[in-house]
């Protein structure tokens, strides 16, 4: 049995990731998305809250499980017994630092794997940021996020007050 993590902020989750998760649970027997935190950012959605949300949008994909960690990549992976860290390339801009942080878990866990799986075409200029972006000006979040965590988002910055 191949076991992957698929490991970010999701902070929120996009569709992007979401298709990545949804191609990677037919790939991989068992599939973990775990949230990574820094105690050094401040989020728009707490670990919790996120953790929420991914099992919510997940609950389809029978062998995908959600957890959170501030451990290593390469320790939480070998702490779960996964051979393998899924990863998504979108423009070359991800390419550099993914290919950096593999050599380092590779260096760090010489057992896993990365596995890059190219963004699908519809969301390759997505980003998290972005989703949050377009939220601060009120615009429509439906082909960028999912339908279950819209309203989510839309509160937390019509709490903020749109600028
Ligand atoms: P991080 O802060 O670790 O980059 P993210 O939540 O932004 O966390 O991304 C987690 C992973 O998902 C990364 O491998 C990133 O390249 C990938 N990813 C993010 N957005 C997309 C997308 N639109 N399509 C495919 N992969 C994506």
């Amino acid at each position: 049995m191949t076991t992957a993590v698929y490991t970010g902020s999701f902070d929120p989750i996009t569709l992007g990731h979401l298709n990545l998760i949804k191609r990677a649970s037919r790939v991989f027997d068992r599939v973990i998305v775990c949230i990574m935190y820094n105690k050094n950012k401040t989020p728009l959605f707490t670990v919790e809250e996120r953790v929420r949300q991914v099992t919510e949008v997940t609950a389809r994909f029978p062998n995908v499980e959600v957890d959170s960690s501030d451990m290593l990549v390469a320790e939480y992976a070998r702490l779960k017994g996964a051979g393998v860290v899924v990863r998504g390339l979108r423009a070359v801009s991800d390419y550099e630092k993914e290919c950096q942080m593999a050599l380092i878990n590779k260096r760090l866990n010489p057992e896993l794997e990365t596995f890059f799986l190219p963004a699908s075409e519809k969301y390759m200029y997505l980003s998290s940021s972005a989703v949050k972006e377009l939220a601060l000006f009120g615009a429509d979040l439906s082909a960028f996020a999912p339908r279950e965590i819209i309203g989510e988002i839309e509160a937390k910055f019509d709490r903020k007050g749109r600028k």
